[in-house]
């Protein structure tokens, strides 16, 4: 990926642990690279069609002289987030804050935080079978879309579907959503948790009926386990009603981990469904 590079932008600001550094402050030194496609510009010249490092350097001296953090790597943090929510072109970023005054008692160069943050394309399995079906389906949606973390935003048509697991229950309801997030997984698996819990979710039975029911399918490509999340999904390569809106958002997909494609693993439950 093209890089923009904005090296030791000086910032004369208060953040540090100690008092004596929030009243006198001191300087840092701020360093920044975009990443993002630079083809446009090049090929264009102009300069909407790029991000502008002036812009850049203005927003990040605004943001260090906002307010007093006490460490490095909340400053890193809240840059790197304006950055990528301000100027949609840049996928991600590398924020190092240097402090070359640190108060040790000591000689050094600096000390500094680097931290590497950017936008995960994310895909989430919906279900509902309980109450106003779609209202909770549109809850869970809009709660996604306006969340300023998430960007680019979109949802596969909704499908009725006959209950899965448990069969003593009514139909479904389903769909997946995709968007753009800055969250880290299990941020984001926290967060529609919260969604869940609003939508007053109760787990009676495993499989069971449920008002809203939010699965993390894809994080990026992604591949993790632990004890609270599994990515990709384990069970989205075995039913139906993942993989035909999954498709439809994405077409020409493959599995992180398997390699093979999710149209794939779709024709071959169709075949199986129509035997
Ligand atoms: P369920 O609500 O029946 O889908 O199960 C939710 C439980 O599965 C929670 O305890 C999660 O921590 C765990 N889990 C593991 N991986 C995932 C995932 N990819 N998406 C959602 N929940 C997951």
């Amino acid at each position: 990926m093209d890089k923009i590079t904005i090296k030791n932008l000086e910032v004369f600001c208060n953040h540090g642990v100690y008092k004596e550094e929030n009243i006198l402050g001191q300087k840092f030194l701020v360093s920044a690279e975009l990443s993002l496609s630079t083809r446009k510009a090049g090929l264009s010249d102009a300069l909407e069609d790029s991000v502008s490092y002036g812009d850049v350097s203005r927003l990040i001296t605004a943001e260090m002289k906002k307010q007093n953090d006490k460490l490095l790597e909340r400053a890193a943090e809240r840059i790197a987030g304006q950055i990528l929510k301000e100027f949609p072109l840049i996928d991600s970023v590398r924020i190092e804050v240097k402090k070359p005054w640190a108060p040790v008692m000591m000689h050094l160069d600096y000390a500094s935080v680097s931290i590497e943050r950017g936008w995960h394309r994310v895909y989430v399995g919906v279900g509902s079978n309980m109450g106003e079906r779609q209202a909770w389906i549109d809850m869970a949606a809009e709660a996604l879309r306006s969340d300023g973390n998430n960007r680019n935003f979109r949802s596969a048509q909704v499908i009725e579907t006959e209950p899965y697991g448990y069969l003593e229950q009514d139909k479904f309801l389903n769909t997946v959503f995709t968007f753009e997030t800055l969250y880290e997984p299990e941020e984001l698996l926290l967060r529609m948790q919260e969604i869940e819990k609003e939508a007053h979710r109760e787990r009676k039975i495993h499989w069971g009926p449920r008002t809203l029911d939010l699965d993390l399918l894809l994080y990026d490509n992604r591949i993790t386990e632990s004890p609270v999340l599994t990515i990709p999904h384990p069970e989205m390569t075995k039913r139906l009603f993942v993989l035909i809106p999954l498709c439809e958002l994405n077409p020409h997909g493959v599995h992180p981990l398997y390699r093979k494609r999710f149209a794939e693993y779709k024709e071959a439950l169709e075949q199986q469904e129509n035997k």
